[in-house]
Protein backbone atom coordinates (compact mmCIF):
# COMPACT_ATOMS: atom_id res chain seq x y z
CA UNK A 1 0.00 0.00 0.00
CA UNK A 2 1.09 3.51 -0.93
CA UNK A 3 -0.76 5.60 1.35
CA UNK A 4 1.13 7.78 3.68
CA UNK A 5 -0.28 7.97 6.87
CA UNK A 6 0.33 11.37 8.65
CA UNK A 7 -0.04 12.25 12.69
CA UNK A 8 -0.84 15.17 14.37
CA UNK A 9 2.31 14.93 16.14
CA UNK A 10 4.89 15.54 13.54
CA UNK A 11 2.71 18.32 11.67
CA UNK A 12 2.14 20.03 14.77
CA UNK A 13 6.01 19.74 16.09
CA UNK A 14 7.68 22.65 14.04
CA UNK A 15 4.52 24.85 15.60
CA UNK A 16 5.47 23.78 19.18
CA UNK A 17 9.25 24.09 18.47
CA UNK A 18 8.34 27.50 17.01
CA UNK A 19 6.34 28.75 20.24
CA UNK A 20 8.99 27.14 22.40
CA UNK A 21 12.04 29.42 20.72
CA UNK A 22 9.56 32.38 20.76
CA UNK A 23 9.16 32.39 24.13
CA UNK A 24 12.65 31.64 25.47
CA UNK A 25 14.36 33.63 23.13
CA UNK A 26 11.75 36.74 24.03
CA UNK A 27 11.34 35.96 27.82
CA UNK A 28 7.73 36.26 27.88
CA UNK A 29 5.59 34.33 29.68
CA UNK A 30 2.31 34.50 28.09
CA UNK A 31 -1.02 33.63 30.69
CA UNK A 32 -3.77 31.39 29.17
CA UNK A 33 -6.78 30.88 31.33
CA UNK A 34 -9.21 28.14 30.87
CA UNK A 35 -12.46 27.78 32.44
CA UNK A 36 -14.32 24.79 33.39
CA UNK A 37 -17.77 24.80 34.32
CA UNK A 38 -18.63 21.44 33.11
CA UNK A 39 -18.47 17.73 34.31
CA UNK A 40 -17.77 16.41 30.69
CA UNK A 41 -14.82 13.99 30.52
CA UNK A 42 -13.75 15.16 26.93
CA UNK A 43 -13.72 18.75 28.37
CA UNK A 44 -11.19 17.77 30.85
CA UNK A 45 -9.18 15.35 28.76
CA UNK A 46 -8.49 18.51 26.19
CA UNK A 47 -7.65 20.66 29.47
CA UNK A 48 -5.22 18.16 30.85
CA UNK A 49 -3.73 18.80 27.21
CA UNK A 50 -3.61 21.93 27.10
CA UNK A 51 -2.05 21.97 29.87
CA UNK A 52 0.73 19.29 29.07
CA UNK A 53 1.50 20.93 25.70
CA UNK A 54 1.68 24.63 27.64
CA UNK A 55 4.20 23.15 30.28
CA UNK A 56 6.21 22.17 27.37
CA UNK A 57 6.11 25.46 25.20
CA UNK A 58 6.62 27.72 28.27
CA UNK A 59 2.76 29.16 28.52
CA UNK A 60 1.42 29.33 31.54
CA UNK A 61 -1.84 28.00 31.51
CA UNK A 62 -4.04 28.20 34.67
CA UNK A 63 -7.52 26.11 34.83
CA UNK A 64 -10.09 27.72 36.62
CA UNK A 65 -12.70 25.60 37.85
CA UNK A 66 -16.26 27.15 38.84
CA UNK A 67 -20.25 26.45 38.55
CA UNK A 68 -21.41 27.59 35.38
CA UNK A 69 -23.75 30.12 36.96
CA UNK A 70 -20.55 32.13 38.40
CA UNK A 71 -18.98 31.55 34.74
CA UNK A 72 -19.97 34.98 33.81
CA UNK A 73 -18.27 37.22 36.60
CA UNK A 74 -14.82 35.10 36.21
CA UNK A 75 -14.96 35.78 32.79
CA UNK A 76 -15.27 39.66 33.14
CA UNK A 77 -12.91 39.24 36.18
CA UNK A 78 -10.08 37.89 33.93
CA UNK A 79 -11.21 39.90 31.28
CA UNK A 80 -9.85 42.90 33.28
CA UNK A 81 -6.64 41.61 34.79
CA UNK A 82 -3.69 42.61 32.90
CA UNK A 83 -1.69 39.10 33.67
CA UNK A 84 -4.12 37.35 32.22
CA UNK A 85 -3.45 37.58 28.20
CA UNK A 86 -5.84 34.51 26.90
CA UNK A 87 -9.58 33.27 27.92
CA UNK A 88 -11.02 30.11 26.76
CA UNK A 89 -13.51 28.10 28.10
CA UNK A 90 -14.59 24.16 27.83
CA UNK A 91 -17.94 24.22 25.93
CA UNK A 92 -20.67 22.95 26.32
CA UNK A 93 -21.85 24.89 29.53
CA UNK A 94 -25.44 25.33 29.43
CA UNK A 95 -25.73 24.10 25.71
CA UNK A 96 -27.90 26.47 24.33
CA UNK A 97 -27.61 29.73 23.46
CA UNK A 98 -26.35 30.65 26.85
CA UNK A 99 -23.33 29.68 25.95
CA UNK A 100 -23.53 31.64 22.63
CA UNK A 101 -23.50 34.34 24.84
CA UNK A 102 -20.72 33.73 26.95
CA UNK A 103 -18.38 33.72 23.92
CA UNK A 104 -19.00 37.37 23.66
CA UNK A 105 -18.18 38.16 26.64
CA UNK A 106 -14.58 36.93 26.08
CA UNK A 107 -13.20 39.87 25.29
CA UNK A 108 -12.15 40.13 21.77
CA UNK A 109 -8.88 41.03 22.67
CA UNK A 110 -8.02 37.66 25.13
CA UNK A 111 -10.21 35.36 22.79
CA UNK A 112 -7.69 32.55 21.93
CA UNK A 113 -10.80 30.43 20.46
CA UNK A 114 -11.65 33.16 18.21
CA UNK A 115 -15.63 32.46 18.95
CA UNK A 116 -16.62 36.71 19.66
CA UNK A 117 -18.49 37.36 17.23
CA UNK A 118 -16.39 39.89 15.43
CA UNK A 119 -14.06 37.26 14.61
CA UNK A 120 -16.58 35.10 13.80
CA UNK A 121 -18.18 37.53 11.15
CA UNK A 122 -14.72 38.82 9.89
CA UNK A 123 -13.79 35.12 8.54
CA UNK A 124 -17.35 34.37 7.01
CA UNK A 125 -16.70 37.75 5.46
CA UNK A 126 -13.35 36.51 4.51
CA UNK A 127 -11.49 39.96 6.23
CA UNK A 128 -8.42 38.87 7.88
CA UNK A 129 -7.50 42.34 9.67
CA UNK A 130 -8.61 43.82 12.41
CA UNK A 131 -7.04 47.15 11.72
CA UNK A 132 -6.80 49.21 8.44
CA UNK A 133 -3.28 49.36 8.42
CA UNK A 134 -3.67 45.58 8.48
CA UNK A 135 -1.34 44.73 11.48
CA UNK A 136 -3.50 42.68 13.34
CA UNK A 137 -4.56 39.53 12.00
CA UNK A 138 -8.08 38.28 13.19
CA UNK A 139 -7.86 34.82 15.51
CA UNK A 140 -9.42 31.84 13.62
CA UNK A 141 -11.07 29.37 15.54
CA UNK A 142 -8.42 27.01 16.58
CA UNK A 143 -9.75 23.44 15.30
CA UNK A 144 -10.51 24.96 11.49
CA UNK A 145 -7.28 26.71 11.69
CA UNK A 146 -5.41 23.55 12.73
CA UNK A 147 -7.31 21.54 9.69
CA UNK A 148 -6.24 24.53 7.42
CA UNK A 149 -2.11 23.71 8.90
CA UNK A 150 -2.64 19.71 8.29
CA UNK A 151 -3.73 20.73 4.44
CA UNK A 152 -0.85 23.06 3.82
CA UNK A 153 1.66 20.36 5.63
CA UNK A 154 0.62 17.52 3.53
CA UNK A 155 0.84 19.97 0.46
CA UNK A 156 -2.83 20.45 -0.50
CA UNK A 157 -2.12 24.33 -0.11
CA UNK A 158 -0.11 25.26 -3.55
CA UNK A 159 1.97 27.51 -2.77
CA UNK A 160 3.06 29.17 -6.05
CA UNK A 161 -0.48 30.24 -6.03
CA UNK A 162 -0.97 34.02 -4.16
CA UNK A 163 -1.63 33.57 -0.52
CA UNK A 164 -5.72 34.15 -0.03
CA UNK A 165 -6.04 31.65 -3.33
CA UNK A 166 -4.30 28.38 -2.87
CA UNK A 167 -6.84 25.82 -2.68
CA UNK A 168 -7.78 27.26 -6.96
CA UNK A 169 -9.21 24.13 -7.92
CA UNK A 170 -8.99 21.72 -5.21
CA UNK A 171 -12.25 20.03 -4.20
CA UNK A 172 -13.20 19.35 -0.62
CA UNK A 173 -15.71 17.68 1.39
CA UNK A 174 -16.10 17.64 4.85
CA UNK A 175 -18.40 15.79 6.84
CA UNK A 176 -19.39 17.95 9.66
CA UNK A 177 -21.28 21.45 9.42
CA UNK A 178 -21.33 22.03 13.20
CA UNK A 179 -20.96 25.75 13.95
CA UNK A 180 -17.75 24.88 15.98
CA UNK A 181 -15.58 22.99 13.54
CA UNK A 182 -17.59 22.16 9.94
CA UNK A 183 -19.17 25.24 8.89
CA UNK A 184 -16.36 27.43 9.70
CA UNK A 185 -14.14 25.60 7.93
CA UNK A 186 -16.26 25.38 4.92
CA UNK A 187 -15.85 28.91 4.90
CA UNK A 188 -12.00 29.08 5.35
CA UNK A 189 -11.47 26.58 2.19
CA UNK A 190 -13.58 28.25 0.28
CA UNK A 191 -12.41 32.06 1.36
CA UNK A 192 -8.96 30.15 0.23
CA UNK A 193 -10.66 29.11 -3.37
CA UNK A 194 -11.57 25.65 -3.01
CA UNK A 195 -14.93 24.11 -4.53
CA UNK A 196 -16.73 22.79 -0.65
CA UNK A 197 -19.32 20.20 -0.21
CA UNK A 198 -20.39 20.73 3.32
CA UNK A 199 -21.96 17.06 4.30
CA UNK A 200 -24.48 17.32 7.13
CA UNK A 201 -27.66 15.15 8.17
CA UNK A 202 -29.83 16.99 6.25
CA UNK A 203 -27.93 17.69 3.34
CA UNK A 204 -25.17 19.13 1.35
CA UNK A 205 -24.61 22.83 0.98
CA UNK A 206 -22.02 24.07 -1.67
CA UNK A 207 -19.23 26.59 -0.34
CA UNK A 208 -17.67 28.63 -3.50
CA UNK A 209 -16.24 31.87 -4.57
CA UNK A 210 -17.44 30.76 -8.10
CA UNK A 211 -15.27 29.95 -11.51
CA UNK A 212 -12.02 31.68 -11.52
CA UNK A 213 -12.43 32.95 -7.99
CA UNK A 214 -14.28 35.85 -9.10
CA UNK A 215 -15.95 36.49 -5.96
CA UNK A 216 -14.16 38.22 -2.92
CA UNK A 217 -15.70 35.45 -0.48
CA UNK A 218 -17.42 32.98 -0.80
CA UNK A 219 -21.39 32.00 -1.43
CA UNK A 220 -23.21 28.82 -0.15
CA UNK A 221 -25.92 26.92 -2.69
CA UNK A 222 -28.07 24.10 -1.22
CA UNK A 223 -27.76 21.04 -3.37
CA UNK A 224 -29.56 17.67 -4.32
CA UNK A 225 -26.27 16.15 -4.11
CA UNK A 226 -25.59 12.85 -2.14
CA UNK A 227 -22.55 11.45 -0.71
CA UNK A 228 -22.04 9.25 -3.51
CA UNK A 229 -22.21 12.22 -5.93
CA UNK A 230 -19.40 14.41 -3.93
CA UNK A 231 -16.81 11.76 -2.64
CA UNK A 232 -15.84 10.32 -5.75
CA UNK A 233 -15.50 13.96 -6.70
CA UNK A 234 -13.37 15.09 -3.84
CA UNK A 235 -9.40 15.77 -3.74
CA UNK A 236 -9.62 15.95 0.19
CA UNK A 237 -12.00 14.37 1.89
CA UNK A 238 -12.66 15.86 5.97
CA UNK A 239 -14.65 14.03 8.38
CA UNK A 240 -15.88 14.92 12.37
CA UNK A 241 -18.83 12.86 12.70
CA UNK A 242 -18.94 11.99 16.39
CA UNK A 243 -20.30 8.65 16.44
CA UNK A 244 -18.31 5.37 16.87
CA UNK A 245 -20.65 3.98 14.24
CA UNK A 246 -20.50 6.14 11.48
CA UNK A 247 -17.57 4.89 8.81
CA UNK A 248 -17.22 7.09 5.09
CA UNK A 249 -17.44 4.39 2.94
CA UNK A 250 -14.17 3.76 1.40
CA UNK A 251 -15.48 2.47 -1.78
CA UNK A 252 -16.10 6.09 -2.75
CA UNK A 253 -13.23 8.13 -2.40
CA UNK A 254 -11.04 9.15 -4.99
CA UNK A 255 -8.12 6.97 -5.85
CA UNK A 256 -5.15 9.32 -4.62
CA UNK A 257 -7.48 11.74 -2.35
CA UNK A 258 -6.66 12.98 0.85
CA UNK A 259 -8.31 11.87 4.09
CA UNK A 260 -8.02 13.51 7.23
CA UNK A 261 -10.49 12.65 10.71
CA UNK A 262 -10.97 15.26 13.55
CA UNK A 263 -13.65 13.32 15.25
CA UNK A 264 -12.75 11.67 18.46
CA UNK A 265 -14.22 8.36 16.86
CA UNK A 266 -12.48 6.41 13.91
CA UNK A 267 -14.63 7.72 10.69
CA UNK A 268 -12.44 5.93 8.25
CA UNK A 269 -12.08 1.87 8.02
CA UNK A 270 -8.29 2.73 8.80
CA UNK A 271 -7.01 -0.14 6.11
CA UNK A 272 -9.56 0.26 3.28
CA UNK A 273 -8.68 3.77 3.17
CA UNK A 274 -5.17 2.61 2.92
CA UNK A 275 -5.84 0.73 -0.09
CA UNK A 276 -7.38 3.87 -1.83
CA UNK A 277 -5.86 7.34 0.09
CA UNK A 278 -2.54 8.96 -0.74
CA UNK A 279 -2.46 10.42 2.35
CA UNK A 280 -4.51 9.44 5.67
CA UNK A 281 -4.54 11.98 8.73
CA UNK A 282 -6.41 9.84 11.47
CA UNK A 283 -6.44 12.19 14.32
CA UNK A 284 -5.73 16.29 14.19
CA UNK A 285 -5.99 17.00 18.32
CA UNK A 286 -2.39 17.71 18.39
CA UNK A 287 -2.11 20.70 15.94
CA UNK A 288 -5.75 21.88 17.41
CA UNK A 289 -3.82 22.57 20.87
CA UNK A 290 -0.73 23.95 18.90
CA UNK A 291 -2.92 26.59 16.99
CA UNK A 292 -4.37 27.61 20.98
CA UNK A 293 -1.23 28.74 21.57
CA UNK A 294 -0.44 30.28 18.66
CA UNK A 295 -3.11 32.29 19.00
CA UNK A 296 -2.67 33.24 22.59
CA UNK A 297 1.08 34.44 21.59
CA UNK A 298 -0.27 36.54 18.98
CA UNK A 299 -2.98 37.98 21.47
CA UNK A 300 -0.32 38.76 23.53
CA UNK A 301 1.99 40.80 21.60
CA UNK A 302 -0.98 42.73 20.27
CA UNK A 303 -2.05 43.85 23.94
CA UNK A 304 1.50 45.27 24.16
CA UNK A 305 0.77 47.05 21.10
CA UNK A 306 -2.21 48.64 22.32
CA UNK A 307 -0.46 49.41 25.45
CA UNK A 308 2.59 50.84 23.89
CA UNK A 309 0.08 53.04 21.50
CA UNK A 310 -2.11 54.56 24.54
CA UNK A 311 1.04 55.27 26.35
CA UNK A 312 2.98 56.90 23.23
P1 LIG B 1 -21.59 18.33 16.59
O1 LIG B 1 -22.40 17.25 17.18
O2 LIG B 1 -21.83 19.74 16.96
O3 LIG B 1 -21.73 18.28 14.99
C1 LIG B 1 -21.70 17.09 14.27
C2 LIG B 1 -21.95 17.38 12.78
O4 LIG B 1 -21.83 16.15 12.06
C3 LIG B 1 -23.31 17.95 12.46
O5 LIG B 1 -23.17 18.88 11.39
C4 LIG B 1 -24.09 16.73 11.96
O6 LIG B 1 -25.13 17.05 11.09
C5 LIG B 1 -23.00 15.96 11.26
N1 LIG B 1 -23.30 14.55 11.15
C6 LIG B 1 -23.59 13.68 12.16
N2 LIG B 1 -23.80 12.45 11.64
C7 LIG B 1 -23.63 12.55 10.31
C8 LIG B 1 -23.74 11.63 9.24
N3 LIG B 1 -23.99 10.36 9.44
N4 LIG B 1 -23.50 12.08 7.99
C9 LIG B 1 -23.21 13.38 7.77
N5 LIG B 1 -23.09 14.29 8.73
C10 LIG B 1 -23.32 13.89 9.99
O7 LIG B 1 -20.06 17.93 16.86
P2 LIG B 1 -18.70 18.78 16.75
O8 LIG B 1 -18.54 19.71 17.89
O9 LIG B 1 -18.53 19.34 15.39
O10 LIG B 1 -17.64 17.62 16.97
C11 LIG B 1 -17.58 16.55 16.05
C12 LIG B 1 -16.46 15.60 16.43
O11 LIG B 1 -15.22 16.28 16.32
C13 LIG B 1 -16.52 15.08 17.86
O12 LIG B 1 -16.06 13.76 17.88
C14 LIG B 1 -15.57 16.01 18.60
O13 LIG B 1 -15.06 15.42 19.77
C15 LIG B 1 -14.52 16.21 17.55
N6 LIG B 1 -13.76 17.47 17.71
C16 LIG B 1 -12.43 17.37 17.57
C17 LIG B 1 -11.64 18.50 17.70
C18 LIG B 1 -10.16 18.37 17.51
O14 LIG B 1 -9.44 19.34 17.63
N7 LIG B 1 -9.69 17.19 17.17
C19 LIG B 1 -12.21 19.72 18.00
C20 LIG B 1 -13.61 19.81 18.10
C21 LIG B 1 -14.37 18.65 17.94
Amino acid sequence: MSCKVVLAQGISASYREELKNTIKTRNIRPKLVGFLANEDPAAAKYAEWTAKTCAETGVEFELRKCSRNDLEDKIIEANLDAGVHGIMVYYPVFGDRQDQYLQNVVDVSKDVEGLHHKYVYNMYHNIRFLDEAKTKKCIIPCTPLGLVKVMEYVGVYNGILPHGNRLHGRVVTIINRSEIVGRPLAALLANDGAKVYSVDINGIQEFHRGVGLQLKKHEVSETTLTVEDVLPLSDVVITGVPSPSYKVPSHLIRDGAVCINFSTYKNFDGDEIKKKAAIYVPAVGKVTVAMLERNLVRLYDYQAQDRASSTA
